[in-house]
């Protein structure tokens, strides 16, 4: 072996590439990058250090049988579950091609199985309501799009537990059912397909699972993952068995919620009531809110004065697992927003402030980055994430082809999801729902002005190119750049000069070497006074007649500057090279 790269040592290690970049900055090799390389000598030396580290923490853990091991810790990427706690009601959300008949099951639910019909019927258009199926509760979350799936990235937070897709028997999988899938892998919870409208005469269930199939989702039927229920919303058929199935992946899953911890609460609906001023819909994860609480909403805040159920009784508390609408915030909530509880009003109201100045400052959206700040992240991570927009089915495939064919310091490229038409919000919210960069990018088509600004908000870069080879080359010019190798100047002295001499191909400067040395062919800084009047290199050197390689301090030399004519006396010249560093 001869050198390694560092995110290849952190693989190894098991580690992630900035602890592994830390530590060595600890170790007095500070500003290393993921790309850099290690000699032999370096790269055992830190081997060395992890084995020892890991074999006192190894001792340390027998001792005290808990604490995850730091390799363990690396590994967890999504937010954590609460596995203490009680078990807490699944929320679910419901996905699908449009007319593939997602109202009507959710309408069916809530006819056959409202938990607390009793209580005061059907209320409509509420945001989320719970089900319930000898005894076990479901919570259902009724909002149109994806949003319900949109959680704040920073936080890992997210509303839904258990997405339900909606698939059309007499259809087949179709444009927006891709799209469902691609938001549902990306949120990284488990699905349940419901494929509907099996009371039509021409349904063919086979088509769907071949379908699903083709996209890797093979039917557990068809010896595969995953989990497909045939009903008919419209006939109530089946309702329940695809209810017993959520209910199993919820146990499978594990879902469980201390009602006196911290609050975790996801706004997945508000809107502005003439009535009761701004009102929000919030699913409970963890933690219980109360009436009367104080909380702060993003950049909103306000004292809890009413919480609302789903048949539009008053309740004291919302308990997790459930869904209730908040009154008595200031202004309305995007939703996303986590609502937390504060000490008082006074505190909520100076975090809101302060939030909304910090939006309103200078736009502080994480900065956009540059291709090549996605590229260096990507190196590190291994994977480069993509969502893919472009004018027509072929110019599709063809980007997707020349972008997989990007052979670069082996980086995997993921289409997190690929489409035909403009850029649109739902493409925005995907890139901003998963951890970590997402690059959407275009051909030949627009980002709307929606999906504009919501790609501001959240700092999502959207990449616009007429065609793909425009891209290929940003791509290359980047890696390019990236991989070449830094220089650092290494000055080798400072002549001055004394006198001038004209001849046939230029201006001789008569100097006297004050310091160091001046080497033929080094580079050279002319400085007048101040000002640096340029810089070149050094296109002979002589000492007397002769022409000569270096000419030491305390010496007169002639020296000719490649391409520069305009020495005067008085100048000096500063001699250096440039010498390759590790970057
Ligand atoms: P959405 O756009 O996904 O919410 O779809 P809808 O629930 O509005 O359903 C679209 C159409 O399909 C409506 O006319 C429904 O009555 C019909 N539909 C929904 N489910 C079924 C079903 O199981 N069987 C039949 N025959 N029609 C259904």
């Amino acid at each position: 072996m001869t050198r390694k790269r560092i995110y290849e040592i952190a693989r190894d290690l098991n580690i992630a590439s900035k602890d592994l970049i830390e530590k060595l900055a600890e170790m007095g090799m500070p500003g290393l990058k993921a790309a850099n390389s290690l000699d032999e000598e370096e790269y055992a030396l830190i081997l060395n250090l992890y084995e020892e580290e890991t074999a006192v923490r190894s001792a340390q853990e027998e001792k005290t049988e808990a604490a995850p091991s730091k390799k363990q810790a690396v590994a967890v990427e999504k937010p954590e579950k609460a596995k203490t706690g009680r078990p807490r009601a699944p929320v679910v959300s419901v996905l699908g091609h449009i007319d593939h008949g997602k109202t009507t099951l959710l309408d069916a639910i809530r006819h056959s199985r409202l938990a607390a019909r009793e209580a005061g019927g059907i209320t409509q258009g509420v945001a989320a309501y719970q089900a319930d199926l000898h005894g076990k509760k479901i919570t259902f979350i009724d909002t149109p799009g994806h949003k319900a799936f949109t959680g704040m990235r920073a936080r890992g937070a997210r509303a839904t537990d258990i997405a339900v897709l909606v698939v059309a028997a007499d259809d087949g999988v179709m444009a927006q059912t891709v799209e469902a899938i691609d938001h549902i892998r990306a949120a990284e919870i488990p699905m349940i397909v419901a494929i509907n409208k099996i009371d039509k005469p021409n349904a063919n269930i086979d088509k769907v699972m071949n379908d699903l199939t083709k996209l890797g989702l093979t039917p557990e039927a068809w010896g595969g993952q995953t989990i497909t229920v045939s009903i008919s919303a419209l006939k109530e058929e089946n309702i329940d068995d695809l209810l017993e199935m959520i209910l199993l992946v919820a146990e499978v899953e594990d879902l469980r919620a201390d009602p006196k911890g911290d609050l975790e609460a996801i706004i997945i609906e508000s809107h502005l009531s003439k009535g009761q001023g701004p009102v929000a819909t919030a699913v409970i994860k963890n933690g219980t809110l109360r009436a009367k609480d104080e909380i702060v909403a993003g950049t909103t805040f306000g004292r809890v004065k009413a919480l609302v159920d789903e048949t539009g009784k008053r309740v004291r508390e919302a308990l997790p697992g459930t869904a209730v609408e908040v009154v008595g915030l200031q202004d309305v909530p995007p939703v996303g927003t986590l609502i937390e509880i504060r000490k008082d009003l006074k505190e909520a109201k100076q975090v809101a402030a302060a939030r909304q100045a910090e939006e309103e400052g200078p736009r502080r959206a994480r900065p956009k980055l540059s291709v090549e700040d996605l590229f260096r992240e990507a190196m590190e991570e291994q994977k480069l994430r993509l969502i893919l927009k472009a004018a027509s089915t072929g110019a599709l495939e063809a980007a997707q082809r020349e972008i997989e064919g990007l052979d670069v310091e082996d980086i995997k490229v993921e289409f997190l999801h690929a489409g035909v038409g403009d850029v649109s919000e739902s493409d925005i919210l995907l890139a901003a729902s998963v951890n970590g960069d997402c690059l959407v990018v275009g051909f030949g088509v627009k980002a709307d002005g929606k999906a504009t600004r919501l790609a501001e908000q959240q700092g999502v870069n959207i990449l616009i190119y007429e065609i793909i080879y425009d891209l290929i080359d940003e791509i290359e010019r980047s890696l390019k750049q990236m991989l070449a190798p830094e220089y650092e100047e290494a000055r080798l002295g400072e002549a001055e000069v004394r006198d001038l001499f004209k001849i046939p191909d230029g201006v001789v400067a008569g100097c006297y070497v004050t310091d160091g040395k001046a080497v033929r062919h080094a580079n050279v800084r002319v400085l007048r006074g101040d000002d640096e009047v340029f810089s070149g290199e050094i296109a002979s050197l002589h000492r007397f007649a002769n022409d000569v390689r270096e000419v030491q301090s305390g010496r007169e030399c002639g020296i000719r500057i490649k391409d520069f004519d305009g020495v005067e006396v008085g100048d000096r010249l500063v001699i250096f090279t440039l010498e390759e560093v590790a970057r």
